[in-house]
């Protein structure tokens, strides 16, 4: 379906970022990777890809926070691959702490990596796609962009303003070609996640299945994670001409978390 088109996949030396740039190439598109890891992995994973599935990927480095690197790696996936077509913002950190104790640093970094990188993502992307009538936003927020949790003031903040960002785009596009849509899971099995039940077995004392178990339960009526894949399905299906009149949505994928 996508055969020909590129995608940008930002964050995606990890977890669902990984697995969407899987899914993407699976379906044929091109893929520009991006994120942080180690450079041998990262090769391979880059060229694990073009193998697998026959298409050209390619690797930038840029960080999340930086504008400048932001705008350069725009335009590099333009200029190696004559397109950005569909773009991805999934580059995404935590930190958790009461306000009163939120280091003031943690709070700016969530909030340029969260929130602020999609900003200058799509104003850089916007353009080309709006001449070539056609592009494809997902902007993986989370079901913290609809409710919140305690001691996630910046995440919480930057999760709500993604669902907001993501509504304008999606008025200001709509007669271009250009959806924006936002994809909201609830607990997904990734390093992110990893370490928050790490942190809670180490407070607790409790072992790291119980502690798991009970991060699913007091959230999600579906006591199971969401795989990293099934946010790479949702969005190859965003991407796709069947979801051509989805624009401003954020859809839930959250074992029903939003739902109570
Ligand atoms: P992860 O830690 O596995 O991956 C994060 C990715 O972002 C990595 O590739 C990392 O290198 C990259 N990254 C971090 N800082 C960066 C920077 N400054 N510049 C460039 N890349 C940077 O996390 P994940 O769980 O796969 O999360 C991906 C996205 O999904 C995040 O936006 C997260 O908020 C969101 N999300 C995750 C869950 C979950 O349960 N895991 C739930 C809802 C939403």
């Amino acid at each position: 379906m996508l055969k020909g088109k590129t995608a940008l996949v930002t964050g995606s030396t990890s977890g669902i970022g990984l697995a969407t740039a899987r899914a993407l190439a699976a379906d044929g598109a091109n893929i520009m990777l991006n994120g942080f890891g180690d450079k041998d992995a990262i090769e391979k994973e880059r060229a694990g890809l073009e193998k697998e599935f026959g298409i050209k990927a390619s690797y930038s480095a840029a960080d999340m926070s930086k504008p400048g690197e932001i705008a350069e790696m725009v335009a590099a996936t333009e200029k190696q691959f004559g397109a950005l077509d569909v773009l991805v913002n999934n580059a995404g950190i935590q930190f958790v702490a009461n306000i009163e104790d939120f280091p003031v640093e943690r709070w700016d970094a969530i909030i340029a990596i969260n929130l602020s990188s999609s900003f200058h993502t799509i104003r850089a992307a916007m353009p080309g796609m709006k001449a070539r009538k056609w592009g494809r936003i997902v902007n993986i927020a989370s079901a913290h962009g609809l409710v919140a949790s305690a001691q996630k003031v910046a995440y919480v903040a930057a999760k709500h303003g993604i669902v907001g960002l993501t509504k304008v785009v999606a008025i200001e596009a709509a007669n271009a070609g250009v959806t924006c849509n936002a994809i909201c899971p609830g607990w997904v099995l990734t390093p992110l996640v990893q370490k928050q039940i790490d942190d809670r077995a180490k407070a607790s004392g409790k072992s790291v299945r119980e502690e798991e178990i009970a991060l699913l339960s007091e959230k999600q009526p579906m006591h199971q994670f969401t795989k990293p894949e099934n946010i790479g399905a949702l969005t190859v299906f965003l991407a796709s001409d069947a979801a051509a009149s989805i624009t401003g949505s954020a859809y839930s994928i959250d074992g029903g978390w939003v739902a109570q």
